[in-house]
């Protein structure tokens, strides 16, 4: 069983590599190749990319900015990762949109719902950048309201860890890999999958979510395809 219509959360970090921060260009390339090769065979994509390895609201909040303006600037870092994707994707051969929900029209589209769905008719990628376009937010839950806007089947949540583990497997070696959990489940416990928010918002529209590691080779198809890779959270 496969997937039609993905809607793909990369974390800013993902971007990051090994570098604390920033982008790593051999990366981007290297997750624009895997993007290329799963959209080959027409599926249909949408990336939500966070700002993590630029700026996160609550990190300046702390060191005493207003949260709104701090939240305001982690947006702004998203559309950077997301105009440095699309150039990544389209030298993979990838025709790329970005969709802004902060009006930056000399360097992106306007976030427009059924424009979106269009381009991934046509079989472009969809990069939506700026996050909800409202501070307090997370990238985490503007990946789940974008999937219930276009009707995606599913969400991929690629990280650096291959899934969900009942403890943070760097520091417990015993630490156990979940194969699936319910929305349930997650809402009921500590574990960290996504925030509150975003898992309410697929947990309403019935959207399951895929957990696994982004940068195990050729993942992005398994995950695609329906393999059972990583850790589903479902209704
Ligand atoms: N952000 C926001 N509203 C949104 C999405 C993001 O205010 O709808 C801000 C928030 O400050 C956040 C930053 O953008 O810290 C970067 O996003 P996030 O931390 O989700 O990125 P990730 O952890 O995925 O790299």
């Amino acid at each position: 069983m496969g997937y039609q219509r993905v809607l793909l959360k990369l974390s800013g970090e993902a971007l990051m590599g090994e570098q604390g921060y920033g982008i790593d260009p051999a990366i981007v390339q290297a997750i624009a190749s895997d993007v290329a090769a799963c959209v080959a065979d027409g599926t249909q994509l949408a990336i939500v990319v966070g700002g993590g390895n630029i700026f996160r609201g609550l990190k300046g909040s702390a060191a005493g900015m207003d949260r709104a303006t701090a939240d305001y600037v982690g947006m702004l870092a998203t559309v950077m990762n997301a105009i440095t994707l699309q150039d990544g994707l389209e030298r993979a051969g990838v025709p790329t949109r970005v969709q802004s929900a902060i009006s930056m029209q000399e360097v992106a589209e306007p976030y427009i719902r059924r424009k979106a769905i269009r381009h991934m008719e046509k079989g472009r990628v969809v990069i939506f950048a700026a996050g909800t376009g409202n501070p307090f937010f997370t990238t985490d839950t503007t990946a789940a309201l974008r999937a219930a806007e276009i009707g995606a089947d599913v969400v991929f949540k690629a990280t650096k860890v291959d899934g969900v583990y009942d403890k943070d497997p760097a520091k417990h070696p015993d630490a156990r890999r979940y194969e699936s959990l319910s929305f349930l489940e997650v809402l009921s416990s500590e574990l960290e999958v996504m925030d509150g928010a975003a898992i309410a918002l697929c947990k309403d529209n019935a959207i399951p979510i895929v957990v696994f590691d982004l940068f195990g080779p050729g993942n992005i198809g398994r995950a695609v395809a329906g393999e059972p890779i990583g850790t589903r959270i479902h209704p």
